[in-house]
C-alpha cells in the first residue's frame, strides 16, 4: 500500500524559538500512525535544531544542483544531509515564480536528488490563466514527464510528486475535489505509463489551502496520498488536526 504522508511548508516563517515551541507541541499531541508519515520542510537554519524521528521527518525546502563551490547563499545536498535532512521540495511554485526557476533547472535539481539517492517532492501546478484555458493538463504534463523520464525504475522510491495549483497556494481558495482528481488521476497514468505497476506505488499530495474544514473531503480523493501544507502547518495543533482526516 502506498504510504500517506502529512508534510509541512513552513516557508520563510517562525523564528528559532518558534520553531522550538511547535516541536514540543508537535510531539506532545502527535497520535503516532504508522502509515502516516508526518514530514517538516523547515528553513535550512533550523534543520540541525529540529528532532528528526521516527515520528517527524525534516527536510529541506531547497538546494542547489551542484554539490559544492562559489554558489554564495545557496546550499547543497551534501550539506543538508550532513545536519539531518532527509528530503527536499523541489519545483515549489515559489520557487518557480520568484526566483525564476525553469523546468530545466529542476530537472538539474532532481538529477542531483537522484545522484545522492536523496528523497524530493517534485512540485506542480497550473496557474489561474492554464486552468481558465482548460489546458492544465498538457502543463502537468511538460512540468512532469520530461523529469520523469529520467528515473530509473530502482530510484522510483526517492519520488514523491505535490501537485499544488498555484491559484489556491495560501488564497484559502483550494481547488474543488473534481479538479483535484481529475489532475491526480492524471498525474497516476503518467506515472502508469512510465513505470508500469510499481507507478502505483509514488504518492501524490495535494497542496493549496488546505484547512481544518476541507481537509476530510480533499484527503478522501482516490489517488491523493496527503497533504503538503503552507499556512495551516505553522501552528502544530493545526496541523496535527489535519491528519485526523487522513484515513
Ligand atoms: C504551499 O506553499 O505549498 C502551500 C500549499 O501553501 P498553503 O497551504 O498556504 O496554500
Amino acid at each position: 500500500m502506498r504510504k500517506k504522508i502529512l508534510a509541512a511548508n513552513w516557508k520563510m516563517n517562525l523564528t528559532a524559538s518558534e520553531a522550538h515551541v511547535w516541536v514540543e507541541q508537535f510531539s506532545k499531541d502527535v497520535a503516532v500512525n504508522p502509515e502516516l508519515e508526518f514530514r517538516l520542510y523547515a528553513p535550512a537554519v533550523f534543520i540541525p535544531l529540529l528532532v528528526d524521528s521516527s515520528v517527524l521527518h525534516v527536510g529541506a525546502q531547497n538546494i542547489h544542483p551542484k554539490e559544492e563551490g562559489a554558489f554564495t547563499g545557496e546550499i547543497s545536498i551534501p550539506q543538508v544531509k550532513s545536519v539531518g535532512a532527509r528530503s527536499v521540495l523541489i519545483g515549489h511554485s515559489e520557487r518557480r515564480i520568484l526566483f525564476h526557476e525553469t523546468d530545466e533547472f529542476i530537472g538539474q535539481k532532481v538529477a542531483a536528488c537522484l545522484k545522492n539517492a536523496f528523497s524530493f517532492i517534485l512540485c506542480c501546478g497550473e496557474n489561474l490563466e492554464t486552468r481558465n484555458s482548460g489546458t492544465q493538463l498538457s502543463l502537468i504534463r511538460s512540468q512532469l514527464a520530461p523529469i520523469l523520464q529520467a528515473i530509473k525504475m530502482e530510484q522510483l522510491p526517492l519520488l514523491t510528486i505535490a501537485y499544488e495549483p498555484i491559484w489556491a497556494i495560501g488564497t484559502g481558495q483550494s481547488a474543488e475535489t473534481d479538479q483535484i482528481n481529475e489532475v491526480h488521476a492524471y498525474i497516476r497514468s503518467i506515472l502508469v505509463d512510465l513505470f508500469g505497476q510499481q507507478g502505483y506505488d509514488v504518492p501524490i499530495l495535494y497542496g493549496g489551502s488546505v484547512n481544518t474544514e476541507n481537509a476530510e473531503a480533499i484527503f478522501s480523493c482516490s489517488n491523493v496520498d496527503g497533504g503538503l501544507i503552507g499556512g495551516a502547518s505553522l501552528h502544530a495543533n493545526q496541523f496535527l488536526q489535519l491528519a485526523s482526516s487522513i484515513q
